[in-house]
């Protein structure tokens, strides 16, 4: 049997095509896929081919943030049953090297990430009508938890592990750059960790309109006068740079006090970094990379609707419209999360 999938084939070169899909053996699952969101790293294999040195060499489907149906499972799957609503998970640990036996997972030396070129030949992603899975990707999410939502879980969970790296939030003045999609999931991953207080920076009036709605304190222009957070050294304990942008970095370096903590998300190349700063401030930079447990801890979040995520989704629109989604996506004046609508 085939089923629908969308490649990128290269830069700016995205095409719907056909791709096998097997019946699930005794441990998998079969997936009809509801939603798909669009990340940054999909937007980076469309309009650049690649991100540094990692290019895509063979037509690869993309996708990684995705959700839907179990149309069948194999004999042995007891996570799930046929009609469950799940939040599929990304990644492949081997389980095997001394990453995975010393618990970090996401570090693993064989990983198999969806939708990734790291790897020869690559590892295909989820935009498809139908997927089979490993019964330990899934994800159970109640039925009443809309699809939309259900897809976030990824997002959120590398914004959750983001939050781990940073230590105790609670009660802790919250920094955040860049108020995309990631910024905007870790403002709602700060809150339920415990800050008291969060500002988000932004160029975009959309992003900053987003924040507001999402519970940021304030939301400011980081192109505007932030003198009054200079004062005294800095106002705020704890940043999380998700803009990836080498001025939000400098001067979120002024408004921090000592002893405080950067959590990079937010990948840029090459920074400029000033090392006087980091030593008289006695700044942490630290960074974060996907996740582990906390895909689970997403989508029990998700599950519970305590997080307040639907003015995160901007637009879902039906597959066969995947060009139209990829260039709204990356109209950061026009759209937060695109989301794509499969069968
Ligand atoms: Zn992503
Ligand atoms: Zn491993």
């Amino acid at each position: 049997m085939q089923t629908q999938a969308l490649f990128c084939h290269g830069e700016k070169d995205l095409r719907l095509g056909m791709t096998a899909l097997d019946a699930p053996t005794d441990n998998q699952i079969d997936v009809r896929v509801e939603r798909g969101g669009i990340c940054g790293s999909d937007l980076h294999y469309y309009a650049h081919g690649g991100f540094g040195v990692i290019r895509i060499q063979q037509p690869m489907i993309l996708g990684h943030e995705t959700a839907g149906i179990i149309e069948a499972v194999g004999k042995n799957v007891t996570k799930a049953k046929v009609g469950d609503r799940i939040a599929l998970n990304p990644s492949l640990h081997c389980g095997k090297c001394s990453y995975c036996e010393a618990g970090l997972h996401h570090h693993c030396a064989d990983m198999r990430f969806y939708g990734s070129a790291m790897r020869n030949p690559h590892i295909h992603g989820a935009f498809r009508d139908r997927i089979i899975i490993e019964q330990q990707q899934a994800e159970i999410i109640p039925a009443h938890v809309s699809p939309e939502e259900a897809a976030l879980c990824e997002p959120l969970a590398v914004c959750l592990h983001a939050v781990t790296r940073a230590g105790s939030l609670f009660g802790k003045k919250v920094l955040i750059t860049g108020c995309g999609p990631i910024g905007a999931l870790t403002l709602l991953a700060a809150r339920y960790a415990g800050a008291s207080h969060i500002t988000v920076l932004d160029i975009a009036e959309k992003a900053r309109k987003t924040a507001l709605d999402l519970g940021a304190d304030e939301a400011l222009d980081s192109r505007g006068d932030l003198s009054v957070y200079k004062q005294n050294k800095g106002f705020f304990d704890v940043c999380f740079e998700a803009s990836g942008n080498n001025q939000a970095f400098l001067t979120a370096i002024e408004l921090l006090k000592p002893q405080s903590t950067i959590v990079q998300l937010g990948l840029g190349g090459e920074f400029t970094f000033p090392v006087n700063a980091l030593v008289a401030k006695e700044l942490a930079w630290r960074g974060t990379f996907r996740f582990d447990s906390e895909f689970a801890l997403a989508a029990k979040l998700v599950s519970k609707q305590v997080l307040n995520l639907k003015p995160l989704i901007s637009d879902v629109l039906p597959l066969k419209d995947y060009q139209k989604a990829f260039d709204l996506a990356l109209d950061k004046g026009k759209s937060m999360k695109v989301q794509l609508a499969f069968s």
